[in-house]
């Protein structure tokens, strides 16, 4: 089916569509942990739910059609992804990853990995230059999201996979934030893509789950023998799940995405806010390269409001919108960079690379948009100082 339908079409029905047996418009939920064999020797192409599971390879199937890779797999979190990916490396190897990767990627890189001897640096990955310089013999891979959180940071992906490319090393994108509806990295050349399906793709915030395609038989093997030794693996009514949010992946995002525009314009032409961080807007950093790379800025929107307003009022304001970590599901979230999801990053760093105490990340949901703008504009009134 690759290839045959538009991606609209393909979100629907992708991947092993539906159930040979019954006709059953949905795969059905093999909620098994093993299968019955025939006799010694003679399996019905299922052994045991670690290795292979019918509802999880219909998932799998249909990320790889998704993205346009070879393979997909998938995982009990999206952290379970990136450790799977990063388990193809050896002691001695090195990953670099762009300075604002996921704070879990990094985590897992420099609390554990580290300690098998697999070293990583963080580097500017929107220099081109200045990265290629960094590509010693060591270097095994490159690591980077596009957009990047929380200032959504664009790298251009398809000259990371030809840089990748001349030095023989494997590039990677964690699609996160745009999920293969906006923007397909295998397509301009990546390597191995992620995701957290916890977010867009799962879609309502009910799930935790990870997902792995790559465009490459060998890279193939090696991951599913990782996924199979290591075990970390997506259950079957998680499968399922993420298979029904898939299939409305496309009316979501395009509400998303519309309600997200809105917003960042809004905002622009707020006079409380001093910056607003977006890379659908025209003069955003990485604006071109995105329009060339994704369909559009995608849905999430950061801004940073003048210091004379009160950041705390703000958040204990709002009315519609939640404060929570995460993103992606339909309903709108806020978070605050600098106490949550980057607080483990000192002061003067964050003051430098424009993580600043006003920042606020804005997951935009699917509700009405005046509603969100609303509350926005209401929750940014109580938090000027009075
Ligand atoms: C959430 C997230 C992860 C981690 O995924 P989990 O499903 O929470 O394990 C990785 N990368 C990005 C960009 C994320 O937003």
């Amino acid at each position: 089916m690759l290839n045959k339908y538009k991606i609209e079409s393909a979100l629907i029905h992708g991947g092993i569509y539906g159930d040979q047996q019954t006709g059953a418009v949905n795969v059905p939920i093999y909620q098994t942990s093993t299968f019955e064999q025939r006799g010694l020797g003679q399996n019905t192409g299922w052994e045991y739910s670690r290795t292979g599971n019918p509802t999880r390879a219909a998932l799998e199937a249909l990320i790889a059609e998704l993205e346009h890779g070879k393979a997909g797999f998938a995982f009990s979190s999206g952290m379970a992804a990136i450790a799977a990916v990063l388990s193809l490396f050896h002691s001695g190897d090195r990953v670099i990853i762009s300075s604002n990767v996921y704070g879990g990627t990094f985590r897992v890189l420099d609390k554990i990995f580290k300690n098998f001897g697999i070293s990583y640096s963080i580097e500017d990955t929107t220099d081109l230059a200045a990265l290629e310089q960094k590509l010693t013999p060591e270097v095994k891979a490159i690591l980077v999201e596009s957009p990047a959180n929380p200032l959504l940071t664009v790298t251009d992906l398809k000259a990371i996979a030809g840089i990748a490319k001349k030095y023989g090393i494997l590039s990677i994108v964690d699609n996160t934030f745009m999920t293969p509806y906006l923007q397909r990295p295998i397509e301009l050349g990546v390597d191995i893509v992620l995701h957290s399906a916890t977010k867009y793709l799962g879609g309502h915030s009910d799930l935790v789950a990870g997902l792995a395609v790559v465009n490459d038989e060998e890279l193939a093997q090696r991951l599913a023998f990782i996924q199979n030794a290591t075990g970390g693996v997506l259950g079957p009514f998680d499968s399922f799940l993420l298979i029904r949010g898939i299939k409305t992946l496309g009316v979501r995002l395009d509400r998303h995405v519309e309600n997200a525009e809105k917003a960042a314009e809004h905002l622009q032409n707020h006079r409380a806010v001093k910056k607003v961080y977006y890379p659908g807007l025209p003069g955003a950093q990485g604006f071109e390269i995105n329009k060339r790379q994704a369909k559009n800025g995608g849905a999430m929107v950061s801004f940073e409001l003048y210091e004379k307003y009160n950041i705390k009022r703000f958040f204990s304001s709002l009315k519609l919108i939640a404060l929570a970590e995460s993103l992606g599901g339909v309903e709108s979230l806020v978070c605050h960079p600098a106490s949550m999801t980057h607080a483990s990053i000192p002061y003067e760093v964050r003051q430098k690379v424009g993580i600043t105490d006003g920042l606020i990340r804005l997951s935009i949901g699917i509700e009405n948009i005046s509603d969100l703008l609303m509350d926005l504009d209401q929750a940014i009134a109580e938090s000027e100082a009075r």
